[in-house]
């Protein structure tokens, strides 16, 4: 029966399985232990998704392929990796809303077409991927995945073009948005950013064997050699050992590298486009006490995501540094647990307060970005339990005032609360002292330091890419996976 209830739900899951994705790539190309090193490289890639992870290896004729929910140490043992053969393999880990949460979206995609196997692995988003769906549905298309990148793959599977290299190029020509990617054919690792670059994507050497993926920290776990990062628009093809580069795509202005892998997203020890993410991240926090001081005792980080930031801070301010909040790393990321109760929840256990550091100090609290909110009003409220006099909180980034359509997961803009709040309320709401953003003047300056161009739409409202929402016909429905029970 229709139940409009249940179905308006299904479509808001599927809308937002399109938008939001939040994902890390590796691909080996002509290596021994193909399969375990991608299992490595994903490993150190788990940071930019923990729901799903998998992967695809070749022997070039058979294809052998892994995907499951959850960490790549829990869905990988010696056993599994063992039934992944071949000197070639891709593997990827994703995270995504709610909704999206299930096995069949997990990647990477495999497909059999009447021009060879393939396997995606994709990073970003694609804004029009709703209409191209919604066209090739029209002509008989059955999508097996609620994914965007999924797209890809039935463009690829229809091109008349000739190769699977051509085809996935003349695929990727019809989708806008953010794409990094690692395609696995019978005989080549194929690695492609869109013409934007809104995504990382580095290439590195192992033994002799070519590596792609998502962060540089990839590379330096498995002792690869880092070689270079792949241009915006540019196709690499590694082949028999050797690479071919390929700008197929009509390229843009500017470059639009996302300023919030920066700020937030990729891992402090890798370099994005050759820049270090660590000293980037403690520029920000010298910006920001420049633009925010206030007279303080001790500057504490949320852990970790405002740690390098109140590093840069503290060296800037003179002000002393403290780790006067103490993680439990076995709490998985706050802001992804799914339901809004558990994330309040979630705080209270990811954080404890130092009493004997905090007691009767003026507390300068950074952190690189506020969401929704619900972190620093339990961290305020945590700080002065424990004594502190006054907690000033800093952020080292402009407002969180609108969502990426490109690949971070981030709420709807009615649940960003600097979308819908001033920054007084925004301060009484988390119940601090004071609050000081770093300005969209600062971020500009610190990231014109970077060695490409960044996207700012997150802060800036200024989308590089125009963003197709369109709504799913309301006669659609889901079928829904259920788990099975023991
Ligand atoms: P919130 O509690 O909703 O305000 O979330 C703020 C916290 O989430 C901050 O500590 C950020 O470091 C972190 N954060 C920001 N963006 C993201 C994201 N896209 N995914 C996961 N965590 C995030």
């Amino acid at each position: 029966m229709f139940c409009p209830r249940r179905n308006a739900a299904l479509l808001k899951e599927r809308e937002a399985d399109r938008f939001h994705d939040e994902c890390g790539v590796f691909g080996v190309h002509g290596h021994s232990e193909a399969a375990n090193i991608t299992y490595l490289g994903l490993y150190a890639l788990q940071h930019r998704g923990q729901e799903s992870c998998g992967i695809v290896s070749s022997t070039g004729r058979e294809h052998y392929v892994h995907r499951s929910m959850g960490l790549v140490a829990d869905v990988f043992g010696e056993k599994t990796l063992e039934k992944l053969p071949g000197r070639f393999a891709i593997g990827h880990v994703r995270y995504s809303t709610s909704g999206g949460s299930q096995l069949r979206n997990a990647q990477p995609f495999c497909a059999t077409t009447d021009g060879g196997t393939v396997a995606i692995a994709h990073n970003g988003n694609l804004v029009n991927a709703p209409s191209i769906r919604r066209e090739l549905e029209g002509r008989g298309a059955i999508f097996s995945t609620t994914a965007d990148s999924e797209v890809i793959v039935q463009l690829l599977a229809r091109s008349r073009e000739r190769s699977l290299e051509e085809r996935l190029i003349d695929a990727l020509s019809r989708v806008k948005g953010a794409f990094s990617l690692v395609v696995m054919t019978p005989d080549a690792l194929i690695a492609a950013r869109d013409p934007h670059g809104f995504r990382p994507l580095s290439l590195g050497r192992l033994d002799g064997a070519w590596v792609a993926a998502s962060e540089t920290c990839a590379l330096d776990l498995i002792g690869a050699t880092f070689e270079r990062d792949l241009d915006p628009g540019e196709v690499v093809v590694i082949r028999r050992g050797r690479l071919r580069t390929l700008r197929p795509f009509t390229p843009v202005e500017t470059e639009h590298f996302c300023v919030f892998e920066h700020i937030y997203f990729a891992r402090p020890d890798s370099n994005l486009n050759r820049n270090n993410v660590y000293t980037f991240r403690k520029e920000l926090g010298r910006a920001l006490a420049r633009e925010h001081a206030i007279p303080a005792d001790v500057v504490v980080p949320v852990l970790d995501s405002g740690n390098t930031a109140a590093l840069g801070y503290a060296e800037e301010s003179g002000i002393p540094y403290e780790q006067a909040m103490i993680r439990n790393h076995y709490v998985r990321r706050t802001f992804i647990e799914p339901a809004q109760a558990i994330r309040h929840f979630g705080v209270k256990v990811k954080h404890n307060a130092v009493r004997g550091v905090l007691e009767g100090k003026r507390i300068v609290l950074v952190d690189d970005s506020i969401v929704r909110g619900t972190t620093l009003t339990k961290l305020v409220t945590m700080l002065r339990s424990a004594g502190a006099r006054e907690v000033h909180v800093r952020i080292a980034a402009p407002p969180t005032i609108g969502p990426c359509y490109y690949g971070i997961d981030t709420p709807t803009r009615e649940e960003l609360i600097a979308a819908t709040h001033s920054q007084e309320e925004i301060r009484r709401l988390i119940g601090a002292d004071s609050l000081g953003y770093l300005s969209l003047e600062a971020l500009s300056k610190v990231s014109g330091g970077l060695k490409h161009g960044t996207c700012d739409a997150c802060f800036s409202d200024k989308y590089p890419v125009a963003v197709e929402v369109e709504k799913v016909p309301p006669q659609l429905s889901l079928f829904r996976e259920v788990e099975e029970e023991r």
